[in-house]
């Protein structure tokens, strides 16, 4: 898991980079096989070395690593279970983010860019207290029928993807649409693509 954990810090730091995460929220994870690295918890994420991310199997038992896996190790465990294609898993804060998880259930399709996370909209999961299983639960729910990515009510966003790289990257896509949401909700009430609309993207999309 050692390529996993470098792979870590190096999108960590790209996560503070971004301005994704402070202090020490937000968490990263990889899977291979029957093992996870995963962030540890209460690191800045720009502070990691390799070694401080500890690899888990699929139940949690820590195999490696002296420091504490985060506390969201329940909800990246249960995505897994899950999505069988997952690979890795981004869990941050950001800020457009964290806005619209915090005043709708879904963010609407404003922008075609929806249809890259598997739905018509992006679901917000139901509130539930930071580390529980019950928040694994209802982040589980929220990425039912193979989406890609859901936000966190009144706490941030999570998206998974066949490696870090396409993980990020959806984060990345998934705060842009919140803040064009966002900012057009400033403007007035946005304009919602219909079925009819959506359907010809998806069309267009599979060639
Ligand atoms: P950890 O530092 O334990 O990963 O927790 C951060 C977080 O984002 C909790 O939701
Ligand atoms: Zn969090």
């Amino acid at each position: 898991m050692r390529d996993a954990r470098t792979a870590l810090c190096e999108y960590g730091r790209r996560a503070v980079g971004q301005g994704f995460v402070v202090g020490s929220s937000g968490n990263l994870s990889v899977r291979d096989g029957g093992l996870v690295a995963v962030t540890p918890s209460g690191v800045p994420l720009d502070r990691m070395a390799p070694e401080d991310c500890p690899v888990v199997d699929l139940s949690g038992e820590v195999v490696e690593g002296a420091l504490a896996p985060s506390s969201e190790t329940p909800m990246h465990l249960a995505l897994y279970a899950a999505a069988e294609d997952a690979r890795a898993i981004v869990h941050t804060h950001a800020v457009f983010g964290a806005v619209v998880a915090t005043t709708r259930t879904v963010l609407p399709a404003i922008h075609y860019n929806v249809l890259l996370f598997g739905g018509r909209d992006v679901r917000v999961a139901e509130y539930a207290t930071y580390g529980t299983p019950e928040l694994a639960r209802n982040v589980q729910a929220a990425l039912a029928g193979g989406r890609q990515g859901a936000l966190l009510a009144n706490h941030g966003s999570v998206t998974l993807g066949l490696d870090l790289d396409e993980a990020f990257e959806r984060t990345r896509i998934l705060e842009w649409l919140c803040e064009v949401y966002v900012r057009a909700c400033g403007m007035g009430e946005p304009r919602i693509l219909d079925d009819g609309e959506l359907a010809d993207v998806e069309l267009r999309m599979r060639y």
